[in-house]
């Protein structure tokens, strides 16, 4: 069993590739819920639902969420009955967003729940959620504290940010089979995901840090960082808030103690002394994934690490 820890946008490109390569009934994928949000009275999960769109072959992958060939009339009309409407959500989409909604006031758990989608929507792999328990990223702006949601996609990452937490975290417990997924895995990937609001939220679950730190399996990450940007999305800015140098060395810093082996881009090849000494094999790599051929290709060469 393969186990990966990943966000949205920037884990399933690499989760793509891996299901192009490998049986994805291999696949444990244990997703950030801390960006999770009400919209309309329901409960939208974002990386649950991105990671689950993209393993059924339903995802839109234009857009990077949401579901291919989804129209909006729902939510023209909530626009028309004057609801905000800055968190785009598809007819389709809306769907999985009532179902779950209505899943979890009959008192099932979002683990659960997350199963029953799977198996609906046929997905083979395993999807968990970090949690059963909400736990919520609130970004420290200026002008006050907001959802992740909020500073992402309605004020489209544009505030400065002077802190994150998880509202939540130290009540949280990982979600069922996520301690176990970690401790039996062959192996283990980090996504190349936000290291602060994707894969920060999933570390700090208490127990998950350590259960990272004990398994025997090779746990191998992938860095979204190029240079001091990220190759997509506010990562770099949101680490620099974090405490982290906004680099791939910043990365290695977020995973040391986690992390055996990091792939970073070739044009950050004079980090690698750096991020050696923080006790992190590192490999030198074209990291950038446009096309399912540069997915596939990026997934081989995880994979062949993780079989050193
Ligand atoms: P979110 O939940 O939508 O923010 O998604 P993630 O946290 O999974 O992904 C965001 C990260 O993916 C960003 O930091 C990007 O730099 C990274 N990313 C996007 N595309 C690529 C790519 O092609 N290669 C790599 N290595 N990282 C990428």
């Amino acid at each position: 069993m393969l186990t990966i820890l990943t966000g949205g946008t920037g884990g399933v490109k690499l989760i793509e590739g891996l299901t192009a390569e490998i049986d994805p009934a291999k696949l444990t994928i244990i997703c950030n819920t801390a960006d999770d949000c009400i919209f309309h009275g329901l409960y939208v999960s974002p990386d649950l639902d991105t990671v689950t769109y993209t393993l059924a072959g339903i995802n839109d992958s234009a857009k990077g969420w949401g579901i291919k060939d989804d129209c909006f009339t729902v939510l023209e009309q909530l626009r028309r009955l004057g609801e905000p409407t800055w968190f785009k959500l598809g007819d389709k989409d809306l769907a999985t967003h009532i179902m779950r909604s209505r899943l979890l006031h009959e008192g099932l758990s979002l683990a659960r729940v997350t199963g029953e989608i799977c198996d609906r929507l046929k997905v083979s792999a395993k999807i968990l959620p970090m949690s059963d328990e909400r736990v919520e990223t609130r970004v420290g702006t200026t002008d006050g504290e907001i959802s992740f949601q909020e500073y992402f996609v309605k004020e489209r990452w544009s505030k400065a940010v002077i802190s994150v937490r998880f509202e939540g975290i130290e009540q949280s417990r990982p979600a069922p089979g996520v301690i176990e997924a970690i401790r039996q895995a062959s192996a283990v990937v980090i996504c190349p995901s936000n290291p602060v609001t994707s894969i920060g939220p999933i570390l700090a679950v208490p127990g998950i840090h350590a259960a990272l730190v004990e398994t025997k399996a090779p746990v191998v990450a992938l860095s979204p960082i190029i240079g001091a940007s990220a190759i997509s999305g506010p990562a770099h800015k949101l680490m620099v808030a974090a405490g982290l140098e906004a680099s791939a060395f910043g990365v290695a810093q977020a995973y040391a103690g986690v992390v055996d082996t990091i792939v970073i881009a070739t044009a950050d090849k004079q980090m690698k002394n750096r991020i050696e000494k923080l006790g992190i094999a590192t490999v030198l790599s074209d990291i950038v994934m446009s096309d399912l051929a540069g997915k596939r290709r990026v997934a081989r060469e995880v994979l062949a690490l993780l079989e050193k």
